[in-house]
């Protein structure tokens, strides 16, 4: 009786092991690199550092220091009021029928505020149009057009170099191009940004929350670099795109996105949405 009740209580101890244990922890050691460790986890970059924010603050890895592994190479996205599987399909730029088989949802209606999703590394990006050298990097509203506008917190009409995409704070910002990550840092007026240079031009994306690429790095199109954020001076939660030559010089990102700019379904974005822009 006595043994079957410590069973009983093992079984129990173990099933709460294996629902919390949703990844391990990684110990670095002297001479690690970022590729060694993905290549010896298995988890890709944008997985990793949605962990691990801090892998973007550091341009070496530091002995000792602990890092999250999940076990499954998957981004976690939890669902809010409103949510549809569409809608956060759409977001990771993926089709819902995948996710809801992967996530054994039998019912799409039947998802519910606060349940956690796994949205697998391969499947984001599976949707975008593959034809074209640049894609729309974020499911969004443009509250901000490239051109000479009013600051949305000075007033003083200045010329906005890039376009301002609004979404809520976490959304997932894919790579409009296939390139290499020329620079990542913090910016006073553009807070946290990516740099990506990808043939003879380079794209910008600012007031980041959080990034998913280091410097050097070689991004592929439709890969997760960062989440929307209101970083620097900035009114809400939105991305910068900016399209630049080597010399510096700004583009429309609205003449390369055209032929995209209405193929999505906005209408879930809330109102208050349309306020949020910033930049210089
Ligand atoms: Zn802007």
């Amino acid at each position: 009786m006595m043994i079957r009740k410590v069973f009983l209580v093992i079984f129990i101890c173990a099933c709460i092991l294996s629902f919390s244990a949703a990844g391990y922890t990684y110990e670095i050691k002297s001479g690690d690199t970022i590729y060694s460790i993905l290549k010896s986890t298995g988890i890709s970059l944008g997985v990793l550092m949605d962990y691990n924010q801090s892998l973007a603050n550091s341009n070496y890895l530091i002995a000792g220091k602990k890092l999250f592994i999940p076990n499954e190479n998957s981004f976690s996205y939890k669902v809010v009021a409103g949510d549809s599987l569409s809608t956060i399909a759409q977001k990771y730029f993926t089709h819902p029928d995948l996710l809801a088989t992967y996530n054994n949802i039998k019912n799409s209606q039947m998802i519910r505020s606060g349940q956690e999703l796994k949205i697998p590394y391969k499947f984001v990006g599976t949707c975008i149009n593959k034809a074209s050298s640049v894609v729309w990097p974020l499911v969004g509203y443009i509250t901000s057009e490239y051109g000479y506008r009013k600051h949305p917190i000075d007033g003083v009409t200045k010329f906005h170099s890039g376009i301002d995409i609004a979404a809520p704070s976490g959304t997932p910002i894919i790579s409009a191009s296939d390139g290499k990550v020329i620079d990542i840092g913090y910016d006073d007026g553009y807070g946290k940004f990516v740099k990506v240079s990808s043939g003879a031009r380079v794209y910008m994306y600012a007031h980041l929350n959080s990034m998913n690429v280091v410097k050097g790095y070689v991004v592929r199109q439709g890969e997760i670099i960062g989440r929307v954020g209101s970083t620097g001076i900035s009114t809400g939660p939105h991305l910068h795109f900016q399209v630049e030559d080597l010399k510096g010089k700004t583009y429309d990102p609205g003449v390369y996105l055209d032929n995209i700019k209405y193929a999505y379904n906005l209408d879930y974005i809330p109102e208050e949405f349309k306020t949020y822009m910033g930049g210089k």
